[in-house]
């Protein structure tokens, strides 16, 4: 897990640590809350991604998203065994998926449900890419705290 520095607190100056979910701060003088936003090297620390083993990380991935991120994930699987992994971000839309024994890491650019182009990427790029997106898509909404204590296990 990535640990985040004390930050001051704007109302008494006290330095605030970070509570558990990594983006609340709280003072311990005056007691004033704040969020700060989350970032993809956050959530990537917190899933604690191995690239080197494709089932593993495909196991891995659609656990994780189909909890924090369910209503943008979709899982082709039978049974235990997944086949393909699809994470909607619109405009950014993000596939992995078997490819005989490898992984195939695809990212495509799609506006209003039309592909713009896809493109294939190295693993750890496409990673990167879809938890800052991911990132953006907890900060947007109320439940970023949420999500990142859904994934930190
Ligand atoms: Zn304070």
């Amino acid at each position: 897990m990535q640990q985040r520095d004390p930050i001051p607190c704007q109302n008494c100056g006290a330095m605030m640590a970070p509570e558990a979910d990594g983006r609340t701060y709280a003072c311990g003088f005056c007691h004033t809350r704040v969020q700060v936003a989350i970032d993809g090297a956050q959530i990537a620390a917190g899933m604690h991604l191995d690239l080197s083993n494709a089932e593993a990380l495909l196991a891995h991935l659609a656990n994780t998203l189909s909890q924090g991120f369910s209503e943008h994930t979709r899982i082709h699987a039978q049974g235990s065994y997944v086949h393909a992994i699809e994470v909607d971000t619109e405009p950014d839309v993000f596939v992995l998926k078997r490819e005989g024994h490898r992984l195939l890491a695809q990212h495509r650019k799609v506006v209003r449900g039309i592909a713009l182009r896809t493109e294939t990427v190295a693993l750890d790029r496409w990673v990167q890419l879809l938890t800052d997106s991911l990132a953006r898509l907890a900060n947007s909404n109320a439940r970023a705290a949420w999500v990142l204590a859904q994934i930190r296990h």
